[in-house]
């Protein structure tokens, strides 16, 4: 087993001496009949979560818990509020970012993020999920996307610069807060479809 690589972020001290901790405490453990697992990721580089059996649509893939709360944002950082970030624990962390994702996510009664599908999920392929669903702004992510999908958008961009199509296409497979955000900007006053 490797240790993951994480880019090296400008983040606060204490939110890398908080990764490097948890790195030091050991890898994430996940009761196999889960149906995911931790790999090497395609391409050679990083890791991914594998899906260990077939997920339908709107399936709950994986069940989000946290383990701590950040002072601001860092590369691994889940952002929960236009002014707030939180670190997931278990394999959340390791998904990796799609243009085209096979799985959204949902806030759960934890306030952490669920991982579910978009659309139907054979045993053997790699969980992904939009960072925009998540993120207001990507701030510590190379900017080129090499996620591969027919769609992709050639960057990693956050949920400000998503287009409105695909926020459309992700429903309400998002975090709530950005829902939110886009709310005064398209009151009925302004804009008869949310989605326009
Ligand atoms: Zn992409």
């Amino acid at each position: 087993m490797t240790t993951p690589v994480l880019p090296d972020a400008p983040a606060s001290r204490d939110g890398r001496l908080q990764i490097r901790a948890e790195r030091a405490a050991g890898r994430p453990e996940v009761a196999p009949d889960e149906g995911v697992e931790l790999r090497p990721a395609a391409d050679g580089k990083g890791e991914g979560v594998l899906a260990t059996r077939p997920f339908a649509a709107g399936d709950t893939v994986m069940v989000g818990f946290l383990v701590g709360e950040l002072s601001g944002n860092d590369s691994h950082a889940t952002q929960v509020g236009p002014d707030r970030w939180v670190r997931h624990g278990g394999l959340g962390p390791f998904v990796n970012h799609s243009c085209d994702p096979n799985c959204g996510v949902r806030l759960n009664a934890g306030q952490a993020f669920d991982f579910v599908a978009r659309r139907p999920i054979a045993a053997g392929q790699y969980l992904t999920f939009d960072y925009a669903m998540r993120n207001f702004t990507i701030d510590h992510f190379p900017t080129a996307c090499l996620c591969g999908a027919l769609q992709c958008r050639g960057a990693v961009t956050g949920w400000k610069d998503l287009p409105a199509a695909r926020k459309a296409d992700y429903g309400h497979l998002v975090a709530p807060y950005l829902r939110a955000m886009d709310e005064p900007l398209q009151s009925p006053a302004h804009h008869p479809s949310v989605d326009e």
